[in-house]
């Protein structure tokens, strides 16, 4: 039967790639990847919780799996998902978005030059600055928005230039295309991460982009109950082949069932990183109009400086803004200590609304306002959000 088997690659290595990019993104996110088992006919792929696979007498793989560090059925499903929605030719899936970056830096070699957004997910610059730089890594961070910096940063021989944006926590947008169109003259690999964008509403890879990296802790899993990551390349090139390789012998892979459940929350991505936003829209607007509040950062702001960029380059705003509480940190941190509803903690993506005092998690040095608290907004209803808000802000 055609029907069944017709998007029956995830459980074979290698599959060429045919119809899968004429999808929509919606139809993308349940399809790819998900194909109705051969052994049962369950309408879910099954977990393959196994380390190990059987040879043929012939010494072949059958399945083409040997080793669930080098290769598994559910990693292949989510890798070969991601990169179809991302649009890209091949994906690799991590244990974390810090191990998938991690992977993407140790390709570099000692006196290698990399030019990066200054403000990006902290964790990422410290993983940079602490582990990276000492092993002879120059890394420059400039203020990606400003293409005169731009231009002025990157050389002949910089080997990557890594984006982030919209950024967290202070939701700047960066023009991919311009930065991408600069970087190449110069002969350098442009890396996005794409992560509180989501390939639903920006695709950087179309935008002139070389790796796309993804938390998939966030919004793809969706509910705060996983740790993923993943890299999409536009071109299988020499950089590829070696993050490919640290992948396998390096073995900071998701398990089998992180790689489930991430699949199961991309199924229902679409929807909810359009409601977010469409909730993240209003609260921005009602944010904006409060007196205690100094300033609110978020693109769907037509008063916002990445307010027209993201217009071009999203399809959405997405579901992650920040805003500047009037007064010191003490009056931010006040603001969510008075709050019932919305939780008091760092990440972002899942169905609860989330908020974070950004100043006092991040480390020394950090370019975040002191007054900033960022807030992931869920997917409770909201009138509910806002009657919470009104209270804390009094
Ligand atoms: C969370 C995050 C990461 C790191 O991902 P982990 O899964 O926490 O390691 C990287 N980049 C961005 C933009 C993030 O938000």
């Amino acid at each position: 039967m055609p029907a069944l088997s017709r998007y029956g690659k995830s459980l074979t290595l290698y599959f060429p790639q045919n119809d899968h990019d004429t999808m929509k993104k919606e139809t993308q996110a349940i399809h790819i990847g998900q194909a109705v088992d051969k052994a049962f006919a369950a309408v879910n792929v099954p977990i393959y919780m196994s380390s190990t696979y059987e040879r043929d007498l012939d010494g072949n793989y059958p399945q083409g799996h040997i080793y669930s560090r080098y290769s598994n059925p559910n990693r292949v499903a989510l890798e070969e998902c991601l990169q179809t929605m991302e649009g890209g030719v091949a994906c690799a899936a991590f244990s974390s978005g810090s191990a998938a970056m991690m992977t993407l830096l140790q390709t570099l070699l000692p006196g290698d030059h990399v030019v990066v957004s200054d403000i990006l997910y902290f964790g990422i610059s410290e993983l940079m600055k602490k582990i990276f730089a000492p092993l002879g890594i120059e890394f420059v961070f400039i203020d990606m928005r400003d293409l005169n910096q731009v231009e002025a940063a990157i050389r002949n021989d910089t080997k990557l230039v890594i984006i982030e944006t919209p950024s967290n926590p202070q939701i700047t947008i960066t023009d991919i295309k311009a930065v991408s169109e600069i970087s190449h003259a110069r002969g350098a690999t442009v890396v996005v991460d794409n992560t509180i964008a989501t390939p639903i509403l920006q695709n950087p890879i179309a935008l002139g982009a070389d790796l796309v990296v993804h938390a998939t802790t966030k919004y793809m899993g969706g509910h705060s109950d996983i740790l993923g990551g993943a890299i999409i390349a536009k071109e299988e090139t020499e950089r590829w082949e070696k993050i490919v390789y640290i992948q396998r012998m390096g073995g900071a892979v998701p398990s089998p069932f992180e790689c489930w459940l991430t699949m199961r929350g991309i199924q229902t991505m679409s929807y909810r990183v359009k409601q977010m936003s469409n909730h993240a829209q209003q609260l921005a607007q009602y944010l904006a109009g409060h007196k205690n509040v100094a300033q609110v950062m978020y693109p769907g702001l037509p008063s916002d400086a990445g307010h027209e960029i993201a217009k071009q380059q999203m399809s959405g705003f997405g579901g992650l803004l920040s805003f500047l509480v009037k007064g010191g940190a003490e009056h931010a941190i006040a603001v969510t200590n008075k709050l019932n509803l919305i939780t008091r903690a760092t990440s972002f993506g899942g169905t609860h609304s989330l908020i974070e005092h950004r100043f006092s998690v991040e480390a020394e040095g950090t370019l975040t306002p002191e007054n900033l608290l960022r807030f992931s907004v869920g997917l409770e209803h909201i009138d509910d959000l806002i009657v919470d808000l009104e209270q804390a802000l009094k």
